[in-house]
């Protein structure tokens, strides 16, 4: 992949720079501009240097959330101004564009190059680098919800023409397994434990048809295990904590990617359609 450089880009000079060695940097961190995707690194760098006074654009790189396109920002060894106390051992990498929820606003391309440059850093390192969102280490929103989760999944890629060695096979097969029931009542889902009270996490041990909301969430999890997904602790999908059927960012993710798969609503919230879908759509 091409990083289209700093003269390329019609970069201006910095003011003064500092270096940060490889040793000093142990993490990779994901931000957004929250603003739109037409938007060029060079009009970024002139608001960073005239507006808020930085002596060169903030981040170390830049991906457009829709075409793709990797801009190299102060690089991988400079000191960037991405995130107040972090710059010395976090590289700040910012997707150009917003992230708002259902609204697919970053690409498949620009993940892949997103994913490209975290491997390309871990590289140069010799060791993994921790992946973070700016909110992790800031009083911030950024990079947005999505992208955030997507940061804590992993960076899994779905949909697109290089498709996830997690997807079933081609050619169809009825869905295996006994069908069971959506077992919420009409309009609620699986979701994010701070949603509303219809958003069912798995946290809280609420009963539904004499389970409990983690049971079900873990019959789910379980199905899609038999239509092939890899599922599981140190697997594709749920690898962090496993199939233990508590809603978060794995579950959610591997609800988006169920639901490409099925072309369905890529929501990440676990309703009765995308329940039902899991036991009774045929495996392609
Ligand atoms: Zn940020």
């Amino acid at each position: 992949m091409d990083i289209i450089s700093r003269a390329e880009w019609g970069a201006r000079p910095p003011e003064s720079r500092s270096t940060v060695p490889w040793s000093q940097r142990t993490v990779f961190m994901g931000h957004y501009s929250a603003a739109s995707a037409t938007q060029t690194p060079r009009q970024i760098q002139d608001y960073h240097m005239r507006v808020k006074g930085w002596s060169d654009i903030g981040y170390n790189f830049l991906i457009n959330s829709v075409t793709g396109l990797l801009y190299e920002g102060r690089g991988w060894n400079v000191l960037g101004a991405h995130c107040a106390g972090h710059n010395t051992e976090a590289i700040g990498v910012c997707i150009i564009g917003k992230d708002q929820a259902g609204k697919q606003d970053v690409s498949d391309a620009a993940r892949r190059a997103f994913k490209w440059l975290y491997e390309e850093a871990n590289d140069r390192k010799g060791k993994r680098l921790q992946l973070l969102g700016h909110r992790d280490r800031g009083n911030t929103s950024c990079p947005g919800d999505e992208i955030y989760a997507w940061l804590h999944a992993g960076l899994p890629i779905v949909g697109g023409s290089t498709p996830a060695p997690s997807k079933p096979p081609a050619g169809s097969k009825p869905a295996p397994g006994t069908p069971i029931a959506f077992p919420l009542p009409a309009g609620w889902y699986f979701g994010p434990a701070s949603g509303p009270a219809y958003s069912v996490s798995g946290l809280h041990d609420r009963y539904f048809r004499s389970h409990t909301d983690r049971y079900w969430l873990q019959q789910w999890g379980t199905q899609l295990g038999r239509r092939g997904w890899s599922i599981g602790k140190g697997k594709t999908w749920l690898g962090d904590a496993g199939n233990d059927g508590i809603y978060g960012p794995e579950y959610r993710a591997l609800a988006i990617a169920f639901q490409a798969d099925q072309h369905l609503t890529q929501d990440g919230l676990i309703g009765k359609n995308t329940w039902d879908v899991a036991y009774h759509n045929p495996v392609r």
